[in-house]
């Protein structure tokens, strides 16, 4: 029979593209697109949607038996940005949600669960270059914090209950179809919009600021490869470490402007450039290379191009890149 997919926060960046993905390979009806609203229409109108709050353990589970779902991609969450301004809320939906999801599972109600963590678990304490899959980890956010507890509670039910969990140390996701979520690497999507409609960005970030990078279809695609890898092969029940590109706005306002010769850049740091000062350059994945066959396929040259395109073609532009 085939897996049938719940998506919880499917309207969010990464959501919505996952659930097009997924719905592509185990159909339309088979793939639960759920978030807290109805504000995402595409969304909406393209298949199965329900609205669940991923505080609410019935909600979930009420919607997990309605549709005989398998698998859950809990993606709801609130980012390192916004969960600095709401710390409390941003430790009870990240903990609360996955904790629900973990149960599920654990009551064998689901048979699988991903869950996205991210290099926030990283702190300044952490070796900031090639950061290994093990290694020091103090995060100074809240939404590193609580990514950091999720995982040694991901690796705890697995231990202890035998719970199916799978988990990816994102970077900062790159795409263009839908707005991020509030994270201290959107930057490096705004800087692209701004591009096209005023040739010129005013970055909260320092010039010099390297952070790891991956663009959307390669997040999607390592979500839907792990996901599919062979339990017994898999040796890291936390998160794995998982990389493509690092580059910093200088570094990538270099790369717009081949396309883009007149454009321009300042920096004015705001409180972003301390929790982006806070996490690693960039990550040694070596792990999930070996264990799961990870192979990043887009390079910063390619992101820049596609991101110009795309966007250019949202805004109805005629140019092209
Ligand atoms: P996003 O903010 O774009 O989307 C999150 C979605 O969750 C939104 O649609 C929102 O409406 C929904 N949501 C919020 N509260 C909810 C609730 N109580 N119940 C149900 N839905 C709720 O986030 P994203 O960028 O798509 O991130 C998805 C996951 O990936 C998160 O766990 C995030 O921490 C992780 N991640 C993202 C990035 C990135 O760069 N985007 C990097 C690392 C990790």
């Amino acid at each position: 029979m085939t897996e049938r997919i719940l998506i919880i926060g499917a309207a969010g960046q990464i959501g919505s593209e996952l659930c097009i993905e997924l719905r592509s390979l185990y159909g339309t009806e088979n793939v639960i697109a759920s978030d807290i609203n109805l504000l995402n229409e595409d969304l909406v109108k393209a298949g199965p949607f329900e609205i669940i709050d991923a505080k609410n353990f019935d909600q979930i589970k009420d919607c997990v038996e309605k549709h005989h779902i398998d698998t859950v991609y809990l993606l709801a969450a609130m980012l390192s940005a916004t969960a600095e301004r709401l710390p409390q809320q941003a430790w009870d939906l990240n903990i609360d949600s996955l904790f629900h999801v973990l149960n599920l599972a654990k009551d064998g109600i689901i048979k699988k669960v991903f869950w996205p963590s991210s290099i926030a678990v990283f702190g300044p304490s952490t070796p900031k270059i090639n950061t290994p899959q093990n290694s020091i980890m103090e995060p100074t956010t809240v939404y590193g914090i609580s990514k950091q507890a999720g995982e040694r509670w991901c690796e705890y039910y697995h231990k202890r209950y035998n719970v199916d969990v799978r988990s990816l140390r994102y970077p900062g996701i790159i795409s263009y179809k839908t707005s991020p979520g509030g994270g201290t690497t959107d930057y490096a999507i705004d800087i692209f919009h701004k591009a096209i409609s005023d040739n010129h960005y005013n970055c909260f970030l320092e010039a010099d600021c390297t952070l790891p990078m991956m663009y959307m279809d390669d997040a999607v695609a390592a979500a839907i490869q792990l996901m599919k890898a062979d339990g017994e092969k898999l040796r890291i029940r936390s998160s794995y470490n998982l990389s493509a590109v690092s580059f910093s706005p200088s570094q990538l306002a270099a790369v717009i402007s081949k396309h883009i010769p007149n454009f321009s850049i300042d920096y004015n740091p705001d409180f972003r450039q301390r929790i982006a000062e806070s996490w690693p350059d960039s990550i040694d994945d070596t792990v999930a290379r070996k264990d799961w066959g990870w192979q990043h396929a887009y390079d910063l040259e390619t992101i820049a191009t596609l991101m110009l395109n795309g966007i250019s073609k949202m805004y109805n532009n005629q140019q092209t890149f």
